[in-house]
């Protein structure tokens, strides 16, 4: 199906041009229009806060919010300056800044299971060596994992679940070694039975449970009352450690992770023993981190025997960027904005939907949520992939059509940024009006 013909010649063009160049004409699958249909992605040339402008000249209100970093909205005036600022004074030096310090003492007073961090350059990296820390410091190999959490594109996070929760791991790419997928354990999430069976059988070869606190990547989907403390009991009674990826959730929702929000179910009742970040915490610019208990983050080279380094790592721009970042999210009243938007927004969805007649379950976590072209409940990865996308991929070119930008796929989530406004809600709502009538007809 061509995806720009009309409104956006100039992204047609430079999407030919981009396939001679770049590998499937992207630099993240993700950004390919193959899970809407195909055809030409929107190429932007300019964004400010909660819009983009395409090429074309275009104006979009802008839900994808890069995946999710671009919370303070796009070129916020504090972050634009404190990025000119660190590029002013030198954007790598390859030795300690106190920025560093600055943004460490952060984190950890945000998200206290950290005693000590580290920051690497992505959330790929940080997940990644999470699990070599945990694999260390139990002197374990297996990982168990929940089908639908992506957490990033390193080998053992890229594998999928055997025939069933007593099975290993099928690698989810080419290039990945079965021998490594044998080192995995995909199980469904929200179900500690499956769990309980993985950790029956190669409990005693488990090094960590990796568990999205809340998902983001099949949707936006909540934890089940009980499921997190459940994961948390059962790993350590089997010996193993708990990494929580929050590359997502982590200032998402409220100043600090998912695991230290009040409103969150289990959450006195759960810490995870290794933590990993990304996304929000770089403002935009590329970061990662990953941090917890003191012992076990001992184990990082210079200080142990687990090895893991970076050129980039910590840079002044990322590392300024992230500040300001947190000082705009530090600000009274962000989050219950972002939420109430959110809540307008999902609101007016909801009545649009059922108007024509289209079938749609919203999940909602304060400013962020997921639209699912089903009439069931979505809180697991199974019933996830059991929506119309079809009908997603109507709607979503048809909301692209009419100025909004969603990201291009039926499991990911919309983003409200510290930029949207009340007209954008309005001016989305009605756009939304008019896409669940085409999807409908
Ligand atoms: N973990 C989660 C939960 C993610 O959603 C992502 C990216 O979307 C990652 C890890 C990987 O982060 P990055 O794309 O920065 O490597």
């Amino acid at each position: 199906m061509p995806a720009n013909t009309g409104r956006r010649p100039t992204s047609a063009a430079l999407y030919e041009e981009a396939l001679q160049h770049i590998v499937g004409g992207v630099n993240s699958p993700s950004r390919s229009f193959k899970a809407v249909g195909g055809g030409a992605p929107v190429f932007m040339k300019r964004a400010q806060g909660a819009y983009f402008w395409d090429v074309d000249g275009n104006r979009y209100i802008d839900y994808l919010a890069a995946y999710g970093p671009i919370i303070a909205g796009h070129a916020h005036p504090r972050i634009v300056e404190a990025i000119a600022r660190a590029a002013e004074s030198g954007t790598l030096y390859g030795t300690p800044t106190e920025l560093e310090i600055e943004m460490a003492r952060r984190l950890k007073e945000a998200i206290p299971s950290m005693d000590k961090v580290r920051f690497v350059n992505s959330g790929t990296e940080a997940v990644m060596t999470t699990i070599r820390v945990a694999r260390a410091y139990t002197n374990r190999t297996k990982i168990i994992k929940f089908s639908g959490c992506y957490h990033g594109h390193s080998d053992l996070v890229l594998v999928a679940a055997g025939s069933g929760p007593s099975t290993l791991g099928i690698p989810d790419s080419a290039g990945i070694p079965i021998s490594i997928a044998h080192e995995v354990i995909t199980v469904p999430y929200n179900d500690l039975g499956g769990l309980r069976q993985a950790l029956e059988r190669w409990g005693d070869d488990v090094a960590a449970v990796l568990v999205e606190p809340i998902v983001g990547n099949f949707g936006m989907v909540m934890p089940k009352p009980g499921f997190l403390e459940g994961v948390c009991r059962m790993a350590r009674d089997a010996g193993a450690l708990v990494i929580y990826d929050e590359v997502i959730t982590a200032f998402r929702f409220h100043y600090g992770g998912a695991q230290n929000f009040a409103a969150f179910p289990d959450h006195a009742a759960i810490e995870p023993d290794l933590t990993a970040l990304g996304k929000i915490i770089g403002g935009g610019l590329p970061i990662g981190a990953y941090g917890g208990r003191k012992t076990i983050m001992e184990q990082v080279a210079p200080l142990g025997p687990a090895y893991q380094a970076g050129t980039m790592a910590g840079n002044p721009a990322s590392i300024s960027a992230g500040i300001a970042c947190l000082d705009v999210l530090r600000e009274p009243g962000v989050y219950d904005r972002m939420d109430a938007l959110a809540a307008r927004l999902t609101d007016g969805l909801e009545a649009s939907a059922a108007k024509h007649g289209v079938p749609l379950t919203i999940n909602r976590i304060r400013g962020a949520f997921s639209t699912h072209f089903c009439a069931h409940p979505v809180t697991n990865y199974a019933e996830a992939q059991d929506t119309d996308g079809e009908a997603f991929a109507a709607f979503f070119r048809a909301m692209l059509d009419r100025g909004v930008c969603l990201a291009p796929s039926k499991f990911e989530a919309w983003f409200l940024t510290v930029a949207h406004t009340d007209a954008d809600i309005e001016e989305t709502i009605e756009a939304a009006d008019e896409s669940f009538r085409l999807v409908a007809a």
